[in-house]
């Protein structure tokens, strides 16, 4: 069958060698895709979010399945274009993609039907937003409702910084139209896991557990970024954990969403801060998560295209999801500067060593061709993964192979999976 992915990030590759084991694939595209992807797909310059040409395109090559790994086509509703086009797609709806689209209305839908998460308020109007926060206890948390490259949460500590972010948010538009509604949601303080999980529209299967580590620096500070790295399963997500989550997070948030009129097939990425009261869903995100993917569809003993057609065709209760018992770290290599500003266009060297070595892997995220040569061109460039029989020996292989890969200006956290340390 022939395949088209629509992306160009670290996740986009990690789907595209995934989905290239598959024996059902004779041919893969992806659009606009990146210099990685290409050793897997034909990359076309198509933008994601030029759903007419992606339409048309798809029309034309007569794709048999599209996989849809960006938010942003996801919840402007790419997936019902290609459908009404007739051709079938992995990902939810628009209707259903809201879960991730607006945080308003994934609170709320928590709300709705008791999912464990902050307790908070939604806002339209900054004066009423303001008023609130006058008699709110601090930390404080501020959301943009819409997408913001997960940059439009602020973390406020007193009621200054509070009607800053506000102002930032609602009235400067700093993520654009992202801040049109606002949640202020209470501070949690526990360690973050994310669970991703296929969905079929009524049964949810999830994957193996990951840790994310979203700051700049090491030691988790500097600014929020879109992922220095990543390490999977996390030591946190006990079998307890993974019992309350089932009882109170997973399902019902899928029969949620059906009751809503809203079916979700796809992949729910749950964001969960594991707190002194249980488990709570941080966020929602409908699609794999990036770098997540790296460390999760590498331990996936499953055909993707096969699970991929389960969760379109509701048959997900017949998939017997497997994953390797083992662990694997992701370290980013990201350009110096990242995620304010930076230099592109450097050479890269050493990304052959990947090919000689088994359970390596280099994603490619931002990096293009110039000529022949593989050069720089993005914020993140790699991320370079490697698997070992436990997490301690799967982060020593993973710094390891970060020496093979040169490049001018090259940074990355030393401490990715440093948790592991402490569980
Ligand atoms: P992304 O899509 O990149 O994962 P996002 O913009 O959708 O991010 P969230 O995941 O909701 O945003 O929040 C980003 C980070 O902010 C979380 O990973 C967490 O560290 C912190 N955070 C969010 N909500 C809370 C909260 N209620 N209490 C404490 N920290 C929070």
């Amino acid at each position: 069958m022939k395949v088209l992915i629509v992306g160009s990030g670290g996740r986009e590759h990690a789907i595209a060698m995934s989905a290239a084991k598959s024996s059902k694939v004779d041919k893969m595209y992806c659009a606009p895709g990146n210099a990685g992807i290409a050793e897997y797909a034909e990359c076309v310059a198509i933008g994601a979010m030029e759903f007419d040409k992606l339409v048309a395109f798809a029309k034309e090559k007569e794709i048999d399945l599209v996989i849809v790994g960006m938010d942003d086509p996801l919840v402007g509703g790419l997936v019902d274009e290609l459908e009404a086009a007739g051709i079938r797609t992995f990902g939810p709806r628009k209707n259903a993609a809201i879960l991730e689209g607006s945080k308003a209305f994934s609170k709320d839908l928590m709300k709705k039907y008791d999912i464990p998460t902050a307790g908070y308020e939604n806002f339209t109007d900054p004066e009423a937003a303001i008023a609130y926060l006058e008699t709110a206890k601090f930390p404080i948390v501020l959301k943009a409702d819409g997408l913001a490259l997960g940059k439009g949460v602020l973390i406020c500590q007193n009621l200054e910084e509070a009607k800053e972010g506000v102002k930032t948010i609602m009235l400067d538009k700093k993520f654009g139209t992202a801040g049109n509604e606002m949640v202020i949601e209470e501070f949690m303080t526990g360690r973050e896991v994310s669970v991703l999980s296929f969905v079929d529209g009524k049964t949810i299967k999830t994957m193996t557990s990951a840790q994310d580590h979203k700051r700049a620096g090491d030691g988790d500070t500097g600014l929020n970024t879109g992922g220095m790295g990543t390490f999977s399963p996390s030591p946190f997500y006990t079998k307890e954990v993974e019992e309350f989550c089932n009882k109170y997070i997973y399902q019902k948030t899928v029969d949620a969403m059906a009751a809503e009129g809203r079916e979700f097939k796809g992949i729910i990425f749950f964001g969960l801060m594991l707190t002194e009261n249980g488990p709570k869903v941080l966020e929602y995100n409908a699609r794999f998560g990036d770098p997540e993917a790296q460390v999760v569809l590498p331990r996936m003993k499953n055909d993707l295209i096969e699970v991929a057609e389960a969760c379109i065709d509701g048959t997900l209760d017949q998939v017997d999801l497997k994953f390797e018992d083992n662990a694997a770290v992701c370290v980013v290599l990201a350009s110096e500067g990242y995620p304010v500003s930076y230099e592109k266009g450097f050479p890269i060297s050493g990304l052959d060593e990947f090919n000689k070595h088994e359970g390596y892997y280099c994603f490619h995220a931002g990096t293009k061709f110039d000529g022949d040569h593989i050069v720089t061109n993005g914020g993140r460039v790699l991320g370079v993964t490697a698997k070992g029989k436990d997490l301690k020996e799967a982060r020593a292989n993973a710094y390891a192979a970060t020496e093979w890969v040169q490049f001018k200006n090259k940074y990355m956290r030393h401490d990715i999976g440093k948790a592991i340390d402490e569980a």
